[in-house]
């Protein structure tokens, strides 16, 4: 059995879900399929949200009525049968007569994640109309039954896996299952979401739970890129990359992938494809285990990034000085991205601030505590690239014209991390297309 997640733009236009329903029916091999909400949606939703907690109900309806418009233009287009046409109409004003209700109930946070919901469903819905007008037999696989994150929000992958399995033994017909990305049920079984980005994270997890053959993520551009081709001119796509190399790109902010897209898959060693559904004949990337490529193969950056130093000239050779300062993290559920350490100072870096006060105030206790904010982290990545002569020479070499707060180099040997304000974010991401890749 294989998995086929489609992204927002995949799905964002009639045509386009048409092009969908033509990639999924050409195989012999069963299929999970997994949907995000058409490109758009789930900004939309966001932003209804927004409105409803700042309590400006008259922008939420305003920001309703813009999405209702969107779906109501977008079904005709879909589908052309009566019968057809008249089941789009049924589920979309189902979904919308939901999103008015909420404008009279008073708003909080387990509202909001029913909200954010309501985009992969209605597109699961429309796109499973769209196979019963074309007489495809398809089975619709509510991702609620099944997909569950626990009281820390991480997925609960041996119940996904139990649940899939015996949901889908009872259609064991069945080629084409279609379900929802994104969403899921948490521990007090309340509607939630894996956050943004999260069907990739749906389609690995999925991949994982049933040890799929195949874990393929259709997108709207032909693989990873070695750069982000949103910042960067003349990147190129990377053919293959082991699954080290691609989890730390999405980890640090190759917005392709979800950052925590890849550990499911490689738990059970499925490969994962990128690939494009505008022009599905190009090769893409693909991740797997092993590759025999060395060097710098790609670079990312992750904003939002902060970075706190703790100075202490007593404490810090002592033992046990670290694991106090990590204690304070763990204390507040906080992930520490990078670290370095001098006889004087550590410095590491957080991109989660829900917390910040409460930790600086007790990381005082351990010396002088120095907080710089708006900072990114600039990851270069490649097998083995550590190990590659000249790679780091040529990565600071590159840097050359740019303040470096931090660098951290050998903690894997497929990373060099470097920490720089994020104003030079653009700069630094261009000066190493130029500088690091021999091509
Ligand atoms: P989807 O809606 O299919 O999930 P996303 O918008 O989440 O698609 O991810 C695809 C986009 O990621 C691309 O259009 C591209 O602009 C962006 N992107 C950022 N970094 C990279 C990269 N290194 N390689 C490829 N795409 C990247
Ligand atoms: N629709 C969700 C989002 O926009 C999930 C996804 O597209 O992966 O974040
Ligand atoms: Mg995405």
């Amino acid at each position: 059995m294989k998995i086929m997640k489609f992204g927002g733009t995949s799905v964002g236009r009639p045509e386009r879900m048409h092009q969908v329903k033509d990639l999924i029916t050409r195989g012999e091999e069963p299929t999970i399929v997994v949907l995000s909400a058409l490109s758009g949606t789930t900004n939309a939703l966001v932003g209804i949200g927004e409105a409803l907690a700042a309590g400006n109900k008259t922008l939420a309806k305003e920001r309703i009525d813009t999405l209702h418009a969107h779906y109501l233009a977008f079904y005709p287009a879909l589908l052309k049968t009566a019968v057809g046409q008249a089941k789009a109409e049924e589920i979309i004003r189902e979904h919308f007569e939901f999103l008015n209700i909420l404008l009279k109930i008073s708003f909080n946070e387990a509202i909001n994640r029913d909200i954010l919901a309501q985009g992969e469903l209605l597109s699961t819905k429309l796109f499973y109309t769209l196979l019963e007008e074309l007489e495809i037999p398809a089975v619709f696989l509510p991702a609620l039954d099944f997909m569950s994150i626990d009281e820390n929000s991480e997925p609960e992958l041996g119940k996904i896996s139990e649940k899939l399995k015996a949901i889908l033994a009872k259609h064991p017909e069945g080629r084409l299952f279609i379900t929802q990305g994104y969403i899921c049920k948490n521990h007090r079984n309340e509607v939630d979401n894996l956050k943004r980005g999260g069907s990739d994270y749906t389609a690995s997890l999925v991949a994982a739970a049933i040890q799929a053959s195949v874990c393929e993520i259709w997108t709207d551009i032909d693989g990873m890129h070695n750069n982000d081709p949103r910042i960067v001119d003349r990147t190129r796509p990377i053919a293959e990359m082991s699954f080290d190399e691609a989890a730390e790109l999405a980890y640090f902010g190759a917005k392709i992938l979800h950052p925590a897209s890849i550990w499911p898959a490689q738990l059970y060693n499925v490969p994962v494809k990128l690939l494009n559904t505008m022009e599905p004949t190009a090769h893409g990337t693909l991740i797997k285990a092993e590759v025999e490529t060395t060097g710098v193969k790609a670079i990312a950056a992750k904003d939002g990034i902060t970075a706190i130093k703790i100075k202490s000239s007593r404490m810090l050779l002592a033992y046990g000085f670290l694991r106090r300062i990590f204690e304070v993290f763990e204390k507040y559920k906080t992930p520490i991205d990078m670290i370095t350490t001098s006889e004087v100072a550590v410095s590491v870096t957080i991109d989660d601030l829900s917390h910040m006060d409460q930790i600086i105030s007790e990381l005082q206790s351990f010396g002088t505590v120095e907080v710089d904010q708006n900072q990114a982290i600039i990851c270069v990545v490649g097998n083995k690239v550590a190990e590659t002569k000249g790679a780091l020479q040529s990565v600071l070499d590159s840097l050359v014209d740019i303040p470096v707060r931090m660098v951290s180099f050998g903690g894997s040997k497929h990373n060099v991390s470097i920490l720089v304000d994020a104003q030079y974010k653009v700069q630094a991401l261009k000066s190493l297309n130029e500088g690091v890749f021999t091509w």
